[in-house]
């Protein structure tokens, strides 16, 4: 089993006011959780919380102020062979699918690069067979067409599971999902959802859900962790925060969300 652990990390940011001044701005506060193999956890915080700047974080984008990262136990690396390594078992899938994907280049090509920088595929044939084998797993078949296919004639699900598929490219053993469904079409977003799931349950990923939507967070997640300003306020398995809420900040996302399952089939399209 593999672990990704936060241990009391601080982000800080000097921000610029009017004229010279400038004042120190705590985007994470003191935040300690532990994202397991074949879990998901849900990162729930209003605009602004400091959810996008946890993923920063923990792709190593950024890095904090003070605390420390550890994968399975060790403290990652910053350099070198150990960052490599770490930037294959932890990927991303980003909120923008039109903006993570290159206009000019094939799906093909997005899937190809990373599987031969990961060293998993050498041959033409084992590079086409790969790029097959990732689009099978987010289910853009036929595969052969889907490969040849641009960005632009694609819609913006199809767009997410190429994403998901690039990430998956380098076997990563943890996601982090940084509101992975929030520009897609209300009807489409379950089934991005689902399948995150699915491979998440298939191939033992981590998963970092990051949203503000409880009701899907409640449903694709093991454990809750609601953000509010920098903080961590509330966690615990999902249905107990949902259901239990003790801070009033979840309160507040709960009422907000009264009818989870109406919501999940509003989602669906029913
Ligand atoms: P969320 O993803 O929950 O909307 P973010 O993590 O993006 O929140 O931002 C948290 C806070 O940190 C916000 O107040 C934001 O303006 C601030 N922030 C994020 N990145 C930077 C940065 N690079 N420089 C200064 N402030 C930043
Ligand atoms: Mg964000």
């Amino acid at each position: 089993m593999s672990t990704l652990e936060l241990k009391n990390v601080f982000k800080r940011y000097r921000v610029r006011g009017s004229g010279l001044r400038s004042h120190e701005l705590i985007a994470v506060n003191d935040v300690s959780f532990t994202l397991e193999s074949g879990k998901t956890v849900a990162l729930v915080g209003q605009s602004g919380s400091g959810k996008s700047t946890i993923a920063k974080l923990l792709l190593q984008l950024e890095h904090p102020s003070e605390g420390t990262i550890l994968l399975d136990g060790e403290p990652i690396s910053r350099r070198g062979r150990g960052l490599r390594d770490y930037r294959n078992q932890v990927q991303m899938v980003f909120q923008d699918p039109f903006a993570s994907l290159n206009p000019y280049h094939s799906v093909a090509h997005h899937l190809e690069r990373p599987l031969k920088l990961h060293g998993r595929a050498r041959s033409r044939e084992d590079v086409d067979a790969g790029v097959a084998r990732l689009l099978e797993r987010v289910r853009l078949t036929p595969t052969d067409e889907f490969a040849l296919k641009h960005p632009h004639e694609l819609s913006g699900g199809q767009r997410q599971r190429v994403a998901i598929a690039r990430a998956l490219a380098p076997s990563p053993t943890m996601l982090i999902a940084d509101e992975p469904v929030s520009m897609l079409d209300v009807s489409i977003r379950l089934g991005v959802l689902n399948l995150l799931a699915g491979l998440q349950r298939e191939e033992d990923l981590g998963v970092l859900y990051i949203t503000h939507d409880l009701a899907t967070a409640r449903h694709f997640s093991d454990e809750i962790l609601v953000m509010y300003r920098g903080e961590i306020v509330e966690r615990g398995p999902a249905d107990e925060v949902i259901l239990n809420p003790r801070h009033e900040y979840t309160k507040l996302l709960a009422a907000a969300a009264p009818n989870p399952e109406l919501r999940l089939k509003q989602l669906s399209g029913a």
